[in-house]
């Protein structure tokens, strides 16, 4: 069997064209949806993926707030900032880029965002808006996720999913999201037994662990779908010494020749994530001003 290949990258750029479509829509109405991306410290991966948030949010039509502060930033310097953009009209989605410096409380700063502009949807109201089936701003990676398995197949319902990690941006939001798509959800962690047997049930498998490759082929259930999280840099001697590439948590080519769809790494899930926070600031405009969500 070889798997189709879920190309998230065209997914989201597709994503991209609607949202675009929907703010000029809205820009007709009087108003520009704005995002405010908070980052602190100069962390290399987190400054560019601060940079390419900002571009996207500009190509979409958006407004983009910048606030770039010192790696010494103290946290009650930081909860001010969060409480002026609260405040700001012309803000409707507010995003603090992790990791914070070691002096900040992230969840302090969390939780100290509005929830109805947690674009993040890290908020514990949003988090519990999810778990209850309330309507809320929900985490845009496993957001990604769900219509990644969704663009393979369009109804989820009865399938026996299993969600590798259970960490409360990624994991937790994934297999709630699953729930509500009323798959039969399994979230296997670190103290799982006999991990490879848990996969093995799977319909649908979600890999967002941080290792790289841990899930073989052997793992997954033929024409199972394939969700792979993972982003993780390993040495690619191949390409020269010193050289890296990215893998996922899925040995791609060996799951390849038995799932029935995969997403690719990268190409997969990635793209989707900056593609979801655009959603959400979208969604969140919209919610504060009464308007209905453009489909
Ligand atoms: P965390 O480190 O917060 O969580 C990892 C989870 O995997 C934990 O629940 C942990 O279990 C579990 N785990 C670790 N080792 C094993 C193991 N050997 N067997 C089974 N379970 C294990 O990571 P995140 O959830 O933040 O991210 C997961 C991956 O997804 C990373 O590679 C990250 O880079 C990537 N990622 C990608 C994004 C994207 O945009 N594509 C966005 C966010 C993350 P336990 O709870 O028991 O410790």
């Amino acid at each position: 069997m070889s798997a189709t290949i879920i190309d998230g990258k065209a997914y989201a750029e597709g994503l991209r064209g609607r949202i675009a479509g929907a703010v000029s829509d809205l820009a007709d109405q009087g108003f520009t949806p704005g995002l405010a991306v908070v980052i602190v410290g100069e962390d290399p991966a987190s400054q560019l993926y601060v940079k390419n948030k900002a571009r996207q949010t500009v190509e979409v039509g958006m407004r983009s707030f910048e606030h770039r502060l010192p790696a010494s930033t103290g946290e009650a310097e930081l909860l001010d900032l969060v409480a002026r953009l609260n405040a700001d009209p012309a803000v409707d989605g507010i995003l603090v880029q992790l990791p914070l410096p070691r002096q900040i409380d992230a969840q302090k700063v969390i939780e100290a965002i509005d929830p109805a502009k947690d674009v993040d949807g890290f908020h514990p109201i949003n988090a519990g808006r999810l778990m209850t089936g309330v309507p809320g701003l929900v985490s845009c990676t496993p957001l990604g996720c769900l219509l990644l398995a969704q663009s393979v197949r369009r109804d989820l319902s009865g399938l026996d999913a299993v969600v590798v990690g259970r960490s409360n941006i990624v994991g937790k939001p994934m297999a709630q999201l699953l729930i509500t798509q009323s798959c039969t959800v399994t979230v296997a962690h670190s103290k799982t037994r006999d991990l490879a047997d848990v996969c093995r049930g799977a319909d649908l498998l979600v890999a967002a662990v941080g290792r790289p490759e841990m899930v073989r082929g052997d793992w997954i259930k033929p024409g199972a779908i394939v969700i792979d999280v993972g982003i993780n840099r390993v040495p690619n001697p191949a390409a020269g010494e010193g050289k890296t590439k990215v893998v996922g948590d899925v040995a791609y080519a060996e799951a390849a020749g038995v799932a029935s769809a995969i997403t690719p790494v990268p190409g997969g899930v990635g793209p989707m994530t900056i593609a979801c926070l655009l959603r959400n600031t979208l969604e969140a405009a919209c919610l504060r001003r009464g308007l209905a969500m453009p489909a």
